[in-house]
Order: structure tokens, then sequence, then C-alpha cells
């Protein structure tokens, strides 16, 4: 069976360094916050060329304490896609802001020309547009300069959901630097992942950091001093500590990731009817994920690539909008969302990770045009 995704495999592959990071915190007899939290915080500052990092218990979190930082709460909108992990849109109402949710573009990511009709014919009774939150889904970067300069005009901060996106570049920058503060997952599965829960997020701002900082933590600037209302959300030492071993091999990792997208590409070319990712000009994407778009035929090749003993999975079966919790209540921009609710029935994503052997990554290709026909 080659799996679709293998968290256990990079563990595997830097098993002594992880083994020897998780008792050296045993050890320590320190276990929440301190000296490993502060050094994967410094770390991953400066992978990301951030002057901040803050480490939360979850990405969800990032996005809740981010949008909180950035002053979101009840009475405000904040307007992102449908076509996203379910967080995205559930951080948003967790602040007590409303969701209002904008159709993608072809490259899966939040389309700049849907954002300006949105705001264009905003109702004036409606909660004010306070944040954006653009999502590189799939690791493809969103049309940052377009959808930055909307957001300046219309006086939105800029949230990037960078939760499966970490070190893909658009412009020669990387993504999570475009906008002004970026949310990170670090679930087991994503590009850089814990071995748990975990998520963090970067920013330039050091008002906005100092505010984060203290929203994880029970709005503590001081110990025992609660400034403003916080919650508790902290990154364990012992995930800390596992991040910082797998974030010395993240730049490695995404190159093979890039590896493996580059080859389904060559080897998936010309099947009519088969739609292949497509790439912004300008981007380097991270490929959290490799996406198809098989069409009418996508259960059909699912079902196949199963029995050929390939995993797949479909990112997402059911929109946001449409799932139970959120059907019928959520508010949609002009048009609704055609693409996100057709890309629905039609996507597939192909195994994809790291230590995907090449061998494997043949198999894949054989096996898809062998049931394309
Ligand atoms: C994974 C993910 C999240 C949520 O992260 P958790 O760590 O599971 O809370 C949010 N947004 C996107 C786009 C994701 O992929």
């Amino acid at each position: 069976m080659i799996p679709q995704t293998n968290p256990k495999a990079t563990y595997l592959e830097q098993k002594p360094a992880i083994d020897a990071a998780i008792r050296r915190v045993l050890d320590s007899g320190w276990y929440v916050g301190g000296e490993e939290v502060a050094a994967f915080e410094a770390e991953f500052a400066a992978w990301s060329g951030s002057r901040h990092a803050v480490a939360v218990a979850s990405g969800t979190d990032a996005l809740i304490v981010a949008l909180r930082g950035l002053g979101v709460g009840p009475g405000d909108a904040v307007i992102t896609v449908s076509h996203t992990a379910v967080a995205t849109v559930a951080a948003i109402e967790l602040t007590g802001a409303t969701p209002v949710l904008v159709d993608v573009d072809h490259y899966w990511t939040l389309d700049p020309e849907r954002l300006e009709a949105l705001l264009a014919n905003w109702p004036a009774e409606a909660p004010k547009a306070k944040a954006l939150i653009p999502v590189h889904l799939y690791g493809q970067p969103a049309a940052m300069p377009a959808l930055q300069a909307i957001a300046d005009r219309h006086g939105l901060a800029v949230l990037e959901d960078n939760s499966q996106a970490h070190g893909a570049m658009l412009g020669g920058r990387m993504v999570g630097r475009w906008g002004k503060v970026a949310a990170y997952s670090l679930y087991p599965t994503k590009n850089l992942g814990a071995i748990g829960d975990g998520g963090i997020i970067t920013t330039d701002d050091d008002a906005l950091a100092e505010i984060m900082r203290a929203l994880r933590e029970y709005g503590w600037r001081q110990r025992y001093i609660s400034d403003i209302a916080g919650m508790n959300s902290r990154l364990d030492p012992l995930q800390a500590a596992i991040l910082r071993t797998k974030l010395t091999s993240l730049d490695h990792d995404t190159a093979r990731r890039q590896a493996v997208a580059a080859r389904y590409t060559e080897g998936l070319a010309g099947l009519a009817g088969l739609a292949l990712p497509a790439v912004r000009d300008g981007a380097v994407p991270a490929w959290h994920q490799y996406v198809i778009d098989a069409g009418a035929r996508r259960d059909a090749l699912q079902a196949a690539l199963r029995e050929a003993g390939i995993g797949t999975l479909v990112h997402y079966p059911v929109p946001v909008h449409l799932q139970p919790a959120y059907k019928g209540r959520i508010v949609l921009g002009p048009g609704g969302l055609p693409r996100t609710e057709a890309a629905a029935g039609s996507i597939l994503s192909l195994p994809m990770f790291p230590q995907l052997a090449d061998a494997d990554v043949a198999a894949v290709i054989a096996a898809v045009r062998r049931i394309w026909g």
C-alpha cells in the first residue's frame, strides 16, 4: 500500500535526534514554556525571516490569537474562502466575528475579482469587514499582490493562513511575509509537523506580537496579572523540542515535495480530461498536496487507485458553507461559490510526502495512466 501521507516516515528518518530531544525535555523538569519554546520561536522566526514568532497550541488557535490580536471580535466581519480546512472559518466564529466567504480562482485560492465585487456591494447594515484571510491552500500561494492592494484600499488587515504553505514563495518572497501576520498549523501531516498538536504565528509588528504573547497565556504581560482577557494556548516544550529538530530538515523536505510534484506533472501530462495543478506566475509552491481535477471520473479513479494499493484523499469533500454546522447560515459573496462547490466533486489528492520513493511515484503515475485509459 502506498499511503497518501506518512507522518511516521519523518519521525523514523530523524529518530535518534527526536528521541534525544524528547529525553532532553523529560530530564529538564520544565514541562510548560521555558527555553525549548523560546528557542523554537527564535529559530522559526529566523527561518521565516520574521521579527517575531509566537507559538501556540494549534493552527486553529494561531488564527484565533492572530485575529484577536488584530482587534477582531463580535460586530466585525472577516472575509475568507470556503474551500479550506474548516478551522479557518471556525476560528473566525470563535472570536465572535462573522465569516464572509468568497469563491476561489483557478489556483484554488481566494479570487481577487470576487473579493472586489463583494467589497463594492457591501451592505450598509452588515458588520464592518475588518480582516482578510487568504489561504495558501495545498501550498499554492494566493494572489497576494492583488489581495493586499484590495485590502489596503478597504482598510482590511491581512492574516495569511499559512497552514499548508511553510516555505512557499511568490515573486521571490516567502508566503507569510506578505500580510501583517501569518498563522501556521504544525499538525503532524503539515509540511512542518509536531508529534501532536501545535501552531505558530509570525509578524514583524512589535505591538501585535506583544499582544499575542499575552493573549495565549491568560492575558499576562506580567505573571499573575491579566492585563487583557486572554486564553490558554501554549505549545508545550516536548513539541517545541521535536519541532526544533524537524525544522532543520524543512527546506530539504520542501525540495523533495517539489521533486515529487515535478515528476507527477511530467508523468501525468497529456491525459484528456484530467487537469493537473495550475501554478501561478512567479510562484514556487510548497506542495502540501498535489491535487488533480478528474471531473466526473473522480470517484471511479479513487476507487480504482485504492484497488491498486494507492491511497488518495479529497481535500475537502464538503465545502465549509455546506457542512451541517454551517449550512444555510453563512454569508457568501455575490454570485455564490460555484468553483468551490464544483471542486468538491472532482478533486483528488495524490500521495505526497517528502519520503515518497521514486519507485512509488512512478507506480502512482503508471496506475493513473492505466486507469484513465
Ligand atoms: C490544518 C489547517 C488549519 C488548522 O490547524 P490545526 O492545527 O488542525 O488546528 C487551519 N487552516 C488550514 C488551511 C489548515 O490546513
